[in-house]
């Protein structure tokens, strides 16, 4: 049995939707899964989690990732953070008379990439527009009205690693955004690193 399968309750009671602890074991990629097992979460289990985390980081960092378009390595993949669809983009718009509004559904086309973007923006202060991805088009919803704002450079990313080495604040990284369609590797300088939790400025679709 695997590390991770001992450290999991041992219950085999199929509320994570598997028939034994063992099967969810293999299917665990990241500590997110954990949330599947509400058994693990009793007091009489506290400090499993963490030491599941702990194997499934040292498991991810021997991982692979390589970049469907264009064949690079990267150093991880960059998921959401908990409770939210996909990982923050923060966007500046060329358009310098763009009034946006909390809320607000955008279209626009990220400078250098060739697909064209929706995205809802969670917060616009001092003329940078951070959002979340809610397309491509056929994803959303009827009645939403996208805004289109043009060309923006996309400054900035925030999200969780799912796979991958941890790097440190002001490393220059390679890393692959979990939402990008075209699933291409993406260039920038941590500048901000807590657990997991990352945020990535300097955004380069010109690898470095
Ligand atoms: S919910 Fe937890 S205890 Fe129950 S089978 Fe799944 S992993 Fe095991």
């Amino acid at each position: 049995m695997s590390q991770i399968a001992k450290l999991l309750p041992g219950f085999n009671c199929g509320e994570c939707g598997h028939r034994s602890c063992r099967d969810f074991a293999a299917t665990l990629v990241d500590v997110n899964g954990l949330e599947r097992c509400p058994i693990l979460k009793q007091d009489r289990f506290s400090g499993r989690a963490e030491k599941i985390a702990e194997l499934l980081a040292a498991q991810s960092e021997q991982v692979e990732i390589i970049g469907v378009l264009d064949g690079l390595h990267a150093d991880f993949t960059l998921g959401p953070l908990p409770g939210e669809p996909s990982c923050r983009e923060d966007l500046h718009p060329f358009n310098a008379k763009a009034d946006l509004k909390d809320g607000e559904v955008l279209r626009y086309r990220p400078l250098g990439c060739p697909i064209t973007h929706f995205a809802r923006i969670l917060r616009y202060e001092q003329g940078i527009a951070t959002v979340h991805l809610v397309g491509p088009v056929h994803l959303i919803n009827g009645s939403l009205m996208p805004r289109d704002i043009g060309i923006c450079m996309v400054v900035a990313f925030e999200g969780v690693i799912c796979k991958g080495k941890r790097p440190d604040v002001g490393e220059t990284v390679r890393f692959l955004p979990q939402h990008c369609m075209m699933q291409k590797v993406h260039s920038g300088v941590v500048v901000h690193s807590e657990g997991a939790r990352l945020r990535i400025e300097a955004i380069d679709l010109k690898v470095w």
